[in-house]
């Protein structure tokens, strides 16, 4: 019997510690023109894409993420038509944005079309129900470069990028936030993909100082993904209207009941208003950051 391939994740090598998924079977490995790409089947995770040694989305866990970075910006937001998703290849959270039938139109710009096209074959879950809704535009370009020149406007920018390393880099930069402030509307709000700050606290913390020195408010809310590991996972949070994250539960329930009631797993009125109670440890690297 071949011995079982076992691959680890090696975002927190800095740290000397990783985890590691024993592999059923690879289903796709291949270096795209920007970023290791793997997607492999594996027993209890189901499906797990991996971009340079970083888990992106499993099949067991992926709606707690692409719940919390749609419902939460789109339901505090109240009235978003226009949404830009910065990256998002595997488009789990384009599936979640386009549940909203107030979104009048989905921009979607991915760096690398080998994420998207793969996707296509391996997570039609999510790529079917996207590609034939007409409201959604992809394109294919690098958001940074997309974010100070396109001449639209948008109420919810989602940036759901991988790690601040290759590609993804960029996206955690002055010059990509201040692109993304050009970019959006009056009273509108930008929502990113921020780390665990159990391990990565200062990330936590710069970024909320880049957005305080272009919104009225930076901070961030929280949710637990068990394979984004190591607890919570930060979800970065700027907009000019600093009332917008205190949005009352009743007010959320309202905009939700209206929307449709579409089903969810994770996201839920009271856990959309608890996610942004930060435990204190959390709490204290959001306070350092001076903006
Ligand atoms: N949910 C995942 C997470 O939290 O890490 C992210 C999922 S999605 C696969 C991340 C996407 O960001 C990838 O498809 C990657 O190609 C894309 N990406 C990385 N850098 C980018 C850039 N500069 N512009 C646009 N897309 C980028």
């Amino acid at each position: 019997m071949a011995e079982k391939r076992w691959i680890p994740e090696t975002l927190f090598d800095d740290l000397g510690f990783r985890m590691t998924f024993e592999v059923e079977r690879v289903l796709y490995e291949m270096q795209t023109e920007h970023q290791h790409l793997v997607l492999f089947e594996q027993r209890h995770f189901g499906k797990i894409l991996m971009l340079d040694g970083a888990t992106q989305v499993t099949t067991a866990d992926e709606f707690i993420y692409h719940e919390m970075m749609t419902h939460v910006p789109i339901l505090a937001h109240g009235k978003a038509e226009e949404v830009l998703i910065v990256g998002g290849g595997d488009c789990g959270i384009a599936e979640e944005v386009l549940k909203h039938k107030t979104v009048k139109r989905l921009t979607q710009v991915e760096i690398d079309a080998s994420v998207v096209e793969f996707s296509k074959e391996h997570f039609p879950e999510f790529t079917g129900p996207v590609l034939k809704d007409k409201r959604f535009d992809l394109i294919i370009d690098d958001g940074i470069k997309y974010v100070k020149q396109t001449d639209r406007r948008f109420d919810v920018i989602i940036v759901d990028s991988t790690d601040p390393q290759g590609p993804g880099i960029v996206l955690f930069s002055p010059e990509f936030y201040t692109g993304c402030k050009r970019c959006m509307k009056k009273g509108g709000v930008m929502v990113t993909q921020n780390g665990v700050p159990f391990y990565q606290p200062e990330e936590l913390t710069k970024s909320i100082n880049k957005f305080r020195k272009l919104w009225n408010d930076g901070f961030c809310y929280v949710a637990a993904i068990p394979t984004y590991v190591g607890g919570h996972l930060a979800m970065g949070w700027a907009t000019d209207n600093k009332k917008m994250r205190q949005t009352p539960v009743k007010t959320i329930a309202q905009r939700y009941a209206k929307a449709g009631k579409f089903k969810t797993k994770y996201w839920s009125p009271e856990v959309h208003a608890a996610a942004f109670a930060l435990p204190r440890f959390i709490a204290e690297h959001v306070a350092m950051a001076k903006g």
